[in-house]
């Protein structure tokens, strides 16, 4: 596996788990990439988009895979994933954003999905720091979060546990093709290291690796966002929703901890975190919820999503002979983690796979 971020991981967790031998190698920190920025809101309603129903229907299989996923990863490496069954609201601040929100929720109970319109005062009655100037919201009880940290945490103890191994600061600088076969990698100090297949799983640098024929190549962008942790001094109470509106998101973490995001910019491998962005993020939260300007600042950070030209994942085999695909996650590499796993464990088996998310089709023209 090049790549200890969400997706290099929770392949490691399955293949572990299906008594395959894992070693995953990350250049950097372990899940140091943009799961360690994330905001862990796992979404498939809130985010469902027009056009995209191929990856609706992945991310709701996702979600439905995650109570029983935690349950095992707790069980596996004793850790609790910080898995919160939350539920989010989606607030409209103005007359234009109720419009558009009105809208959205049709498209989703037209895709069956459940969202609750609640008037402004029935929104306050379950989330009494909302500003009264709110002008609408719906509830989504089935859109929950998780800590990406401590999911983090979890999945390399299950890795331990189940016999995969994870190194730390080894940089892979390509791949060792030999007669249109993946048969290993090599590293930055010039070493080899083979294997019977690899997986790609380094993020939005996923198609940046060295070694592999264009054809073979997954095309993958960074798309940067910026967020800001937080803490309320007074513990946890201020808000127990995800909560978001056209500009922002709040995550609780349940203890008093916030997230509060995030930008989408298209500024290539920039990581740099600016004052604008999150003064723009914290105007926009204040108008929400008024209580966000008296907590601490905790952190504040920036990573890249890794996207691909239809916004859905690579998952599974690639062009070539022994090489696999875990990336293009984009806005939805927690969500998806469970599933992740799964399917691309069972490429490597030799099992079925889902077509649509093949990691083959840019090649072919053909989008998810
Ligand atoms: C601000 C922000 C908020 C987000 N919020 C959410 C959310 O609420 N819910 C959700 O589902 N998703 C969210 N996402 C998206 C999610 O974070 C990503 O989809 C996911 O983390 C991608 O995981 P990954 O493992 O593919 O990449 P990464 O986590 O970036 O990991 C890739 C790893 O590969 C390593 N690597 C790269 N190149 C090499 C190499 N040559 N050799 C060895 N190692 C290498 C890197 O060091 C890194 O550790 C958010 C992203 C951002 C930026």
């Amino acid at each position: 596996m090049v790549g200890a971020g969400i997706a290099g991981l929770s392949v490691a967790q399955r293949a572990a788990a299906r008594g395959l031998r894992p070693l995953v190698l990350d250049g950097g920190d372990l899940a140091g990439g943009a799961t360690h920025v994330a905001a862990g809101m796992l979404a498939p309603v809130a985010e469902a988009a027009f056009g995209e129903g191929a990856l609706l229907e992945l991310n709701l299989a996702a979600a439905a895979r995650y109570p029983a996923w935690v349950d095992e990863l707790t069980e596996l490496g004793g850790r609790d994933p910080g898995y919160r069954r939350s539920g989010t609201l989606l607030v409209a601040r103005d007359r234009d954003q109720a419009e558009a929100l009105e809208r959205e929720a049709d498209f989703r109970r037209q895709n069956g999905l459940a969202v609750e319109r609640l008037t402004p005062s029935r929104a306050r009655g379950v989330e009494p720091a909302l500003a009264p100037t709110i002008r609408l919201a719906f509830s989504a009880p089935d859109d929950h979060a998780v800590d990406p940290r401590a999911l983090t945490a979890a999945l390399l103890a299950a890795i331990d546990r189940g016999g995969g191994e994870v190194r730390a600061g080894v940089r892979v600088r390509e791949l060792l093709v030999e007669s249109d076969r993946v048969a290993g990698v090599r590293l930055q100090d010039e070493s080899e290291l083979r294997a019977g297949a690899v997986v790609v799983a380094a993020g939005a640098r996923s198609g940046q690796l060295g070694g592999l024929p264009e054809h073979a190549r997954v095309p993958v962008r960074p798309v940067k966002g910026q967020l800001l942790r937080l803490r309320d001094p007074a513990g946890p109470g201020l808000l127990d929703r995800v909560l978001r509106t056209e500009e922002c998101y709040v995550v609780p973490r349940g203890d008093g901890r916030y997230v509060l995001g995030a930008t989408t910019e298209e500024r290539g491998f920039d990581e740099t975190v600016t004052a604008g962005a999150l003064h723009d993020l914290l105007r926009d939260a204040v108008e929400v919820l008024p209580g966000l300007a008296e907590l601490e600042v905790l952190e504040a950070s920036a990573g890249l999503r890794p996207g691909t030209p239809d916004n859905a994942p690579a998952l599974g085999p690639g062009a070539l002979a022994g090489l696999h695909w875990a990336t293009g996650h984009y806005r939805h590499g927690i969500l998806l983690a469970p599933l992740t796993g799964d399917l691309v464990v069972a490429g490597l088996l030799g099992e079925p796979v889902d077509e649509r998310f093949s990691p083959t089709r840019f090649a072919a023209g053909v989008t998810a």
